[in-house]
């Protein structure tokens, strides 16, 4: 029998309460809209839940596919012979902790966060309301917008590192940087966060995350699936400036385009498959080197 189907048959018989699909389409769970079928998706619904899978596949010699709210990828259309852990909303609780602090899952939305955070009178998640991730994906992204970043926020880490043992990071050891941290090339599961915000109004932070959202729906394609910027920002310029000035906004691949909007996005303008992405932007990339002689790198992660 197949490796991956012999897993499967042992997280049923040994974890019988784990949510687990079959064949699970990528595509229902990832922004962009693109991604075949995995093998399987577990939607664990606590840390031992985690835990137990991880050990599991460990022991087996599988290495999961762990992912949150699918805004950063991209993924094949083929079957994607990998088992997928999604960390979800089940892992999503929020509480208050101290005068200024939440204690949160790694499966929160950045969104619910910033609405809970503003409903205390807590300040400095405002930059994250319009980010459609989870507090995982983002602190593994170092995610950031409107010139606040998760760095500024999160305190401590805890989570599953590469032997599965429960481990936590506080302050510098998280090596934030630009879109990277010491989680972007490990392999950890990150189970939770500690957040150090700052007492503020609730009608100034609802305003400022109501004008944040204003902008990003001004200058933004929301309108249609995408997976946020597709390149990184280069040093000391914009990648999506210079897609502009290199006369590639509206560039199409069959269903996939170079917004018009935001020459930083590309869109799937309905059935683009990730072949046509990939084509998108393969060509950014090289007409970005001839008209700028920048090598674009990409932002989203792409999973095959
Ligand atoms: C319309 C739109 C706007 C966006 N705007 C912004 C923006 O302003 N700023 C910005 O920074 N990003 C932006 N993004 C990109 C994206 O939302 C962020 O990168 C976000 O942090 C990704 O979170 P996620 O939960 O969706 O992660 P996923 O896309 O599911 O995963 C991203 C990476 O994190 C890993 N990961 C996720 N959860 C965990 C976990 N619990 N443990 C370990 N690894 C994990 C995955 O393996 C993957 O490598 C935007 C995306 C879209 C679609």
């Amino acid at each position: 029998m197949e490796h991956l189907q012999l897993a499967i048959n042992e997280i049923r018989s040994r974890i019988p309460r784990l949510e687990l699909r079959l064949e699970e389409p990528m595509k229902n769970h990832c922004s962009f809209r693109i991604g075949g079928p995995a093998a399987a998706m577990a939607l664990p619904g606590s840390q031992e839940e985690t835990e137990e899978l991880c050990r599991l596949l460990r022991n087996m010699g599988i290495r999961p596919f762990i992912m949150g709210n699918g805004t950063n990828l991209l993924v094949t259309d083929g079957p994607l012979r990998r088992i997928v852990i999604k960390m979800g909303e089940k892992m999503g609780g929020i509480n208050p902790r101290g005068e200024t602090g939440l204690a949160a899952g790694c499966g929160a939305t950045l969104a619910r966060l910033a609405t809970v955070a503003q409903g205390m009178g807590l300040s400095g998640l405002e930059f994250a309301h319009g980010i459609p991730g989870t507090l995982g994906g983002a602190v593994v992204m170092n995610a950031g917008a409107y010139g606040g970043e998760m760095c500024n926020v999160v305190k401590t880490t805890t989570f599953l590192d590469e032997y599965l043992r429960v481990s936590r990071f506080a302050g510098q050891e998280h090596v934030f940087s630009y879109r990277h941290s010491a989680f972007s090339d490990r392999n950890c599961v990150i189970l939770s966060c500690d957040l150090e915000l700052k007492r503020g109004d609730p009608r100034e932070i609802r305003k400022c995350m109501r004008d944040l959202a204003e902008r990003r729906r001004g200058s933004q394609p929301l309108d249609m699936p995408s997976a946020g910027s597709t390149f990184k920002r280069p040093e000391r310029s914009y990648a999506a400036a210079l897609i502009d000035q290199a006369g590639l906004k509206g560039y199409t691949v069959g269903g996939a385009q170079v917004s018009e909007k935001h020459a930083g996005f590309v869109v799937n303008r309905g059935g683009a498959s990730f072949e046509e992405v990939i084509r998108v932007m393969e060509h950014v990339r090289e007409t970005v080197y001839k008209t700028a002689g920048i090598m674009l790198e990409p932002e989203i992660r792409i999973i095959t």
